[in-house]
């Protein structure tokens, strides 16, 4: 789409001319006389000044049909004017108004204005979706995060519906003709990228915020279908004690007056932090039983939210080179807050064992990049918006903290919000700030960790004297080829004996690592213990390795081990050992059946089990693997019958082992499960159990159109749809695939629906039924983005490739279709990334075969 893809000099260009004195959008969102709803009225009245009289500039306006524009009361031609999303103003005056009046579009992938209506019920909800640049998408704007302005909303739509926004709502005024306008009042200034509005029948409850700085009216808000899974006190209680904490750590009053939280249907991601107006994705009020990390994780995004409302939209960065900070800060701060604030206070060990996981995977694919990314422009921020942005750049702000210490850290950061409250810094302002606060030169320690990219791994090497004590001892550093750079740690070293059958940590030292070796004498002379463990404690970003000793202590008894967090780093080690192919899958697949079962992280039991899932599939040597996936399958079992009745150990190996069921007698047992006839005590088959079990008897071909069918019929809610959709997908046929496939290319098929069947239609063990699909996803590559919008068309090239077609045949047509490709970059890192992946297989089998 040319025209969309907005360049940072751009601009600049484009904040050196204007500034930004207001916006009134007027939106006009009541059912219209079509029979389906597909526009919306849009006019946008912008007031701005210009510092070079006579220049020419843009607003951006996307998908739009324009019926009139008009500058400093000039009528413009849309003809003419309005062009590859863009509306050109030439010869503008010192103070200007432009008027745009449009027509805009609905959408149904999540991105923009997203209009959904409820199966259940057919209620409407709307809602908006603009970060990165898609506010453009509902009415006229200069898109960019240093535009910043106050903006007046009015909104008509049908009397009985709720309206939100960024400013409180107001009570409507009856148009008489069953439709009332919202006249908002007018916002604080902020970005274009974080005003919103939501609208619907929404059902809503409120309560109020006392705090430090005065009050804070709450809302929260979902589906009338859903309300009764709203667990409405207790999300009070968390944004309480979030508001409390980040008042008290911030030293800077809440800067937007309400703070609403609408959690609404179909949404992309977790969650977006609109100034007062966050909405988050429905999935978070499950209506089944969701084990503790389900809510830990909500926890997170709750909290990651209202860190933004600080760090994000009072204080934004300039140009989205700064994304990265922006993430990165709210997920530090999120797990920061959750530890010290919440119920959940072992937030730190939940994210080594999840969160951090993903940075590291991701800082090894070959689309790594360093965190602070040269977003040149919109596609190059599309590119760099990952799993470095979010889950490293929190690591690494982790190891900031430990290398400045909290408390300066936190001098910095008040004095920051405080000096760039409503503007747009950059970094640069942060680390000064930061540099000022403790004293500590920050330049290049930002250059070995921003701006270069990859993960260090760190060894211990070690001689022992005749009676077992470390004679020398160094850590060395080593990194990938790719990404030479070895980098400064403080680095946690802990020492743990058995003693009682219990794992106990006998010493503990911190020094600071730099270059290929750095010897640490505190260890000279100390006997060599059971269990050595480096980056106790957790402060750096870097993968791990355990000496032999060590890693048989771990695999004997790793439940011996009583603190969760260094649990976790051994847990991380050993898997990492396993993706790079120096552990075998199943020395791994002993280490979790032997420990998983008393692992008391509820993020570990979570997502141990899923990792472990993988590795037997893909990882372990083709030769064996049909023993290593009895003793999975059989595994599981015992775990799922000696867990606690009710408990969520229960829950997740009772998830895990039907995922797991391939056996005639184990498929028999999940059916069972089903039906009835086979009963765990205390394990509810609730409907979420109930749909993940079916979709396993599709899978393997036992359940069919006519008992998926049946299901839908107790189970017609969007869930039910969405995941009547994944179960028909997973079948194992060549009709399933093919309409799967075809629903999953169509731009008419929803956001999530999509998304429900790329997770679900490529299974391992299909292989001869899903050949077709590898040269199916390589054409997807060369066109997904364009057909499917960027959002729907990425989750398609990222979740979508056929894994278990992952051979070295495959590789080798990858690296021909990689040499001859025209698809654009987006979609090549995914190809690049599925490579990746096999080649890391690969390895992970020979490595399993020895
Ligand atoms: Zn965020």
């Amino acid at each position: 789409m040319p025209g969309t893809n907005l360049t940072r000099e751009e601009a600049q260009t484009r904040a050196a001319l204007l500034s930004v004195e207001s916006y009134i959008v007027d939106l006009d969102i009541a059912p219209r006389t079509d029979a389906v709803e597909t526009t919306f009225a849009s006019t946008t009245t912008i007031r701005f000044a210009c510092t070079d009289p006579g220049a020419t500039t843009f607003a951006d306006l996307v998908g739009a049909t324009v019926h009139s524009i008009t500058l400093n009361g000039r009528s413009l031609e849309p003809a003419t004017a309005y062009a590859d999303s863009r509306i050109t103003l030439e010869g503008l005056a010192a103070d200007n108004e432009l008027v745009v009046v449009a027509d805009c579009a609905y959408s149904n992938t999540g991105e923009g204005l997203h209009r959904f209506v409820d199966p259940v019920d057919d209620r409407v909800y709307l809602y908006s979706q603009f970060e990165v640049p898609d506010a453009r998408r509902v009415f006229t704007t200069f898109e960019q995060p240093d535009l910043k302005s106050v903006f007046t909303f009015n909104v008509t739509a049908p009397s009985h519906w709720v309206v939100v926004s960024n400013a409180p709502t107001p009570d409507p005024v009856d148009l008489g003709n069953g439709n009332s306008v919202w006249n908002f009042p007018e916002t604080k200034k902020m970005s274009t990228y974080i005003t919103a509005i939501v609208a619907g029948e929404y059902h809503g409850e409120f309560d109020t915020y006392v705090g430090k700085f005065g009050e804070i009216p709450l809302g929260h808000y979902c589906r009338q279908s859903i309300k009764e899974h709203m667990d409405t006190a207790e999300l009070v209680k968390l944004t309480k004690q979030s508001f409390e904490f980040f008042e008290e750590q911030f030293d800077y009053p809440y800067p937007f007056g309400k703070y609403d939280q609408l959690y609404v249907p179909e949404y992309n991601m977790g969650a977006m932090e609109n100034a007062g107006c966050v909405t988050l994705r429905d999935e978070y009020l499950p209506r089944s039983r969701q084990p503790r990390s389900f809510f830990e994780f909500r926890t997170s995004v709750i909290t990651h939210e209202m860190a933004h409302m600080w760090f994000g939209d009072l204080v934004t960065m300039k140009w989205w080179d700064d994304l990265w900070l922006n993430e990165s800060f709210a997920e530090w701060a999120c797990y920061w807050c959750e530890a010290n604030a919440t119920d959940f206070d072992d937030a730190w060990t939940g994210f080594a064992n999840a969160r951090k996981q993903t940075g590291y995977r991701a800082d090894q694919l070959p689309s790594t990049h360093p965190i602070a990314a040269d977003n040149v422009d919109l596609h190059a921020v599309e590119v760099n918006f990952d799993m470095i942005t979010y889950a490293k750049g929190a690591s690494v702000l982790k190891q900031l903290v430990a290398w400045v210490g909290l408390d300066p850290f936190l001098a910095g950061l008040r004095q920051y919000f405080k000096d760039f409250a409503f503007g747009n810094p950059e970094f640069s302002d942060l680390l000064a700030a930061l540099e000022k606060s403790s004293g500590r030169e920050l330049q290049s320690w930002a250059q070995e960790w921003l701006q270069t990219a990859g993960v260090n791994t760190l060894t211990p090497s070690f001689e022992l004297d005749a009676e077992g004590n470390y004679s020398a001892f160094a850590v060395r550093q080593s990194a990938h080829a790719d990404w030479p750079t070895l980098r400064r740690h403080r680095l946690g070293i802990g020492m743990y004996d058995e003693v009682d059958g219990r794992l106990v940590r006998r010493d503990y030292v911190e020094v600071d690592v730099e270059g290929e070796s750095t010897d640490v004498k505190e260890l000279i002379g100390a006997a060599q213990p059971d269990l050595l463990l480096l980056n106790d404690e957790d402060h750096a970003y870097a993968k791990i390795r355990l000496d032999e000793r060590s890693l048989t202590t771990a695999i004997d008894g790793l439940s011996k081990l009583d603190d969760s967090l260094a649990r976790a780093l051994v847990w991380g080690s050993a898997w990492d050992m396993t993706r790079d192919g120096e552990m075998r899958t199943r020395d791994w697949l002993d280490l979790v059946l032997a420990n998983i079962g008393s692992e008391t992280d509820a993020w570990g039991v979570t997502r141990i089990p899923a990792s472990t899932a993988l590795a037997v599939e893909f990882y372990s040597d083709p030769a064996g693997r049909a023993e290593q996936k009895a003793r999975w399958e059989s595994g599981l079992r015992e775990l799922l019958l000696a867990a606690e009745a009710g408990s969520d150990h229960q829950l997740t190996f009772a998830r895990s082992w039907a995922g797991a069921a391939h056996s005639d007698a184990a498929v028999d047992e999940v059916a069972g499960l089903l039906d009835g006839s086979f009963v765990v005590e205390g394990l509810a088959v609730d409907q979420d159990l109930r749909w993940a079990l079916i979709t396993v008897l599709a899978k393997v071909g036992r359940f069919g159109e006519a008992e998926i069918a049946a299901e839908l019929e107790r189970d017609k809610t969007i869930s039910g749809k969405e995941k009547a959709a994944a179960a028909r997908v997973s079948r194992p046929d060549a009709d399933a695939k093919a309409a799967g496939w075809a629903a999953i290319m169509d731009p008419e098929t929803p956001n999530e629906t999509s998304r429900e069947m790329v997770f679900s239609i490529f299974r391992f063990g299909q292989e001869e039924v899903l050949a077709p699909y590898l040269e199916k996803y390589l054409e997807a590559a060369e066109v997904g983005i364009d057909v499917l919008g960027f959002h729907k068309g990425s989750v398609v090239l990222e979740y979508g490739f056929p894994k278990a077609l992952g051979t070295a045949a495959t590789v080798e047509r990858l690296d021909a279709w990689l040499t001859e490709t025209k698809a654009p970059k987006g979609a090549v890192r995914y190809v690049n990334e599925a490579r990746a992946e096999i080649v890391r297989a690969l390895a992970a089998r020979a490595c399993d075969a020895s």
